[in-house]
């Protein structure tokens, strides 16, 4: 066992997923979740050392789900006495104007994140849940809050606001935050290491169930595809990504939507969802590849052109917001797993000199490597994003 470890918490409104990392090396030493805090049966998951431990109980409330993580910390392992805590990374999705980098929890940082609550509704008031059990609980550690807004931060004006008028833009904090704000931070510092440049143009594509696109250049964001919420942006698992705001206004008028219904359509049950039925992609995949359903091939495949097309438009953006493009690198789910649209991706970007490396694309590994021709114009690469590991380093410079 390391002698330092951070403990990480994402904290939901009806889980708590949590990872003992050892900062060093990046190995996750415990893990698990707590699902269906609130309901009358919860689950809890616990893994280490390769054995998972899944119990069944009721879970009402998360100060009770956090109890039981730390119960199975004594009996499944390692103990809290071996793990050698010395922080508690708690990732918060929304840190508003107040945060542009991690904080120390104290009472005054816990009440701007509540102040941010109607920013994010759904995710800040889950997270405070979290903190404050935790800080019951763990009271002799230092408790850090990452934000998945910080990064974007520094996004200059051009990007960050939208054309709105001025007095209800400021009144009511609209403005574009980003979120995977983590993962882009994290990813495009070390393909700045990786490459051994710190002035290269980059477009990091996080593509998992929620997808964003972030510009960078010399380590900084210039510019991200999230907004105000995660809905703005590429096309999802099963949010819509961009759309005309007069969709709402046409929807109202002639179904008699509601904005609930509205907002709900456009995050949960559109983007790959809502045109295929389908948001995984290997489901999507096996669709278009099904020749003995023409009708759900057909629509799987616009889907598709729907879901490339979006990232073609973003890169071409943002190579021209960047002056010029040295990398892009792909991450989270799709992007590390899927060669499909990766490939469809680069054939599109051919015209500009983009070449695949065919062999490495379709090359199987969990390790960060180069997927374009040694010719090529811009360099492809994929690297696994670990914002698990990215808050516990964050965490761990006010240990
Ligand atoms: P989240 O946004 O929930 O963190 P992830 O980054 O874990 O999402 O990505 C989940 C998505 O990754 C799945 O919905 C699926 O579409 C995609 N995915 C995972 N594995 C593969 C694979 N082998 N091929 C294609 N897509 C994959």
């Amino acid at each position: 066992m390391p002698s330092q470890t951070v403990l990480v918490i994402n904290s939901g409104s009806s889980s708590i997923k949590y990872q003992l990392v050892d900062p060093e090396t990046g190995d996750a030493l415990a893990k698990g979740l707590v699902e269906r805090i609130g309901d009358p049966m919860g689950v809890i998951t616990h893994t280490h050392g390769g054995a998972v431990t899944e119990e069944e109980m009721p879970v009402p409330d998360h100060t009770v789900g956090m109890r039981e993580v730390l119960r199975l910390f004594d009996t499944e392992g390692p103990t809290l006495a071996e793990a050698g805590i010395v922080a508690v990374g708690h990732r918060i999705v929304q840190g508003g104007r107040h945060f542009d980098g991690p904080a120390l929890i104290t009472d005054g940082v816990r009440d701007l994140i509540e102040e941010l609550c109607p920013l994010a509704p759904l995710h800040n008031p889950a997270h405070l849940k979290g903190i404050d059990v935790a800080r019951e609980l763990m009271p002799g550690v230092p408790h850090v809050a990452v934000f998945d807004t910080a990064f974007f931060q520094q996004l200059p004006d051009r990007s960050a606001l939208y054309a709105l008028e001025t007095e209800t833009a400021e009144k009511y904090s609209v403005r574009r935050y980003g979120a995977h704000g983590t993962s882009h931070q994290f990813v495009s510092q070390e393909i700045a290491k990786m490459l051994g440049r710190d002035d290269l143009k980059q477009i990091v594509l996080h593509l998992g169930n929620g997808a964003s696109a972030s510009a960078v250049r010399c380590g900084k964001p210039i510019d991200t595809s999230m907004g105000l919420t995660p809905l703005e942006g590429l096309m999802m698992g099963t949010r819509t990504g961009d759309i005309d705001p007069a969709v709402v206004f046409h929807l109202e008028r002639v179904a008699g939507m509601s904005v609930g219904e509205v907002d709900t359509l456009f995050n949960k049950k559109s983007g790959m969802k809502g045109m295929t039925g389908e948001s995984d992609m290997r489901s999507v995949w096996a669709m278009i590849d099904n020749d003995d359903d023409p009708v759900a091939q057909k629509r799987a495949r616009t889907a598709m052109d729907v879901y490339v097309n979006r990232l073609v438009k973003y890169v071409g953006s943002y190579t021209a917001e960047l002056g010029g493009l040295d990398v892009i690198t792909f991450t989270a789910g799709i992007g590390e797993n899927d060669v499909h649209v990766r490939r469809e991706l680069a054939e599109a970007l051919s015209p500009f000199g983009v070449k695949i490396d065919v062999e490495a694309n379709k090359a199987r590994s969990g390790e960060p490597r180069v997927i374009s021709a040694p010719d090529s114009t811009v360099e492809l690469v994929v690297f696994p994003t670990n914002e698990e590991l990215a808050i516990a380093r964050q965490a761990l410079a006010f240990a």
